[in-house]
């Protein structure tokens, strides 16, 4: 650019003399050099315009292509890393290009989508629907569609018309939107919401009918009232510690926990945990044992543990059998372990994948009747896996189970 400038100048100079030598200048001779000038000064000029096109105008001003690199080559890698799937037609209807996501999205049709009619390679009516809107000039948002290629995916299609600088129709682009995640998530968050209503209702229900009895005159029924007040006061605590474990499980799940970890030591903790459960234990009779040695040490968040062991031990009390016992150990191959061993009623194998999902219980009505809310061993889940770690299960029918909560041992060592 700077050369080119250079030399329109001294063009520029050159004309210059010309026209002062013109002027001075008579007859033919006069002529002849204003032509030359005239001719010097186009020469110039048009140096100075086909430069600035050739910078400026080849791929477009505003991508700055030649300096930026960004090469028709670079723009094709762009287009097939996108996860988005591309697909675009001509007026008739025929694949003209797609991008690698769009090829995996109907991977079951197996050679290239180009020049393939759409129709083809699906026999959606809705894409199709979506693809001749677009060719009529018609844009279209938010078009459902699935795909069944090896494995069912949920799309969200928007399809908008293509034109020549003329204006004309040229054919459609369709982008499709991979939404299968997010459709699961939905499913889940819907499950979710019903299971809290359904969680809710029951005790609700209890509530009010039994203060509407209440109220209906069963207040001066001196054998029953404090029967009634005392269902509502259980129900209500139910509800109570419900909402309290969904907040808990929502603050985990969301990321909202944070953890403290330090040196814990597992045995004063475990005692802890188990004489706030003295109560509870000894009601039915069942024998804890602490036989974790005094020099064992884990690194955890010591609440969060102690809220972990508290889920554990309080299930291992209440699905256990009258006079039955509980004991807790703790071993350091490889990973940090502590154990809940029951010898209660054990769960039957065809639970055990499912165990840890939220409001999964083996038998809802007993759960329900020892006060549980089925969130207890999601959350412990939940704050194993924040920690690094996870829990397991092992249960033997009729005889008994065994919680293990497992704790990397690499940040103990670390800090
Ligand atoms: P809940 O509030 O019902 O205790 P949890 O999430 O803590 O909910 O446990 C889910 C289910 O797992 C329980 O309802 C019970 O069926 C089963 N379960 C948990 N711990 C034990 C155990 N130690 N022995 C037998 N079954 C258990």
């Amino acid at each position: 650019m700077v050369s080119s400038r250079l030399f329109f100048f001294l063009y520029l100079a050159a004309t210059a003399a010309l026209v002062s030598f013109a002027f001075f200048s008579t007859g033919a001779a006069r002529i002849g050099l204003f032509a030359a000038s005239l001719v010097l000064l186009g020469f110039s000029t048009g140096v100075l315009v086909a430069k600035a096109w050739s910078a400026n105008g080849r791929f477009g001003g505003h991508i700055g292509a030649g300096s930026h690199g960004f090469t028709p080559d670079l723009l094709n890698s762009t287009i097939n890393e996108m996860r988005e799937g591309l697909v675009v037609i001509d007026t008739e209807m025929r694949i003209v290009a797609s991008n690698e996501a769009a090829q995996r999205l109907f991977s079951h049709f197996d050679s290239a989508l180009e020049s393939r009619p759409i129709t083809e390679i699906t026999r959606n009516p809705a894409i199709y629907d979506a693809f001749l809107d677009g060719v009529r000039g018609v844009e279209r948002v938010g078009v459902k569609v699935e795909t069944h290629g090896p494995e069912r995916r949920m799309c969200d299609l928007r399809v908008v018309p293509l034109r020549a600088p003329s204006n004309a129709i040229t054919g459609a682009l369709g982008v499709f939107f991979d939404v299968t995640r997010l459709e699961r998530l939905e499913i889940v968050r819907q499950e979710f919401l019903s299971n809290v209503s359904h969680e809710l209702r029951t005790p609700l229900t209890s509530i009010m009918a039994l203060s509407e009895t209440l109220e209906a005159g069963a207040i001066d029924d001196a054998a029953n009232n404090r029967r009634f007040l005392s269902i509502i006061q259980k129900n209500a605590a139910r509800m109570h510690r419900l909402i309290d474990d969904i907040l808990e499980l929502s603050a985990i799940e969301a990321g909202n926990v944070k953890l403290h970890p330090e040196r814990v030591q597992v045995r004063t903790l475990v005692d802890e945990v188990i004489s706030s459960l003295s109560a509870v234990a000894a009601s039915r009779h069942i024998q804890i044992r602490n036989l974790v040695a005094v020099e064992a040490e884990v690194f955890a968040d010591p609440h969060r543990l102690t809220q972990m062991l508290t889920n554990l031990i309080d299930n291992a009390i209440k699905f256990n059998r009258e006079s039955g016992t509980v004991s807790v150990t703790f071993t350091a191959a490889g990973r940090d372990r502590i154990i809940v061993t029951d010898s209660g009623e054990g769960i039957p194998s065809h639970h055990l994948d499912r165990l840890f999902e939220r409001f999964y219980r083996v038998d809802r009505a007993r759960s329900r009747e020892l006060g549980g809310t089925g969130l207890g061993l999601a959350i412990v889940k939940h704050l194993a896996r924040s920690h690094g770690g996870e829990v397991t299960v092992r249960s033997q029918f009729g005889e008994g189970s065994e919680f293990t909560i497992e704790l990397p041992r690499q940040a103990y060592t670390m800090n």
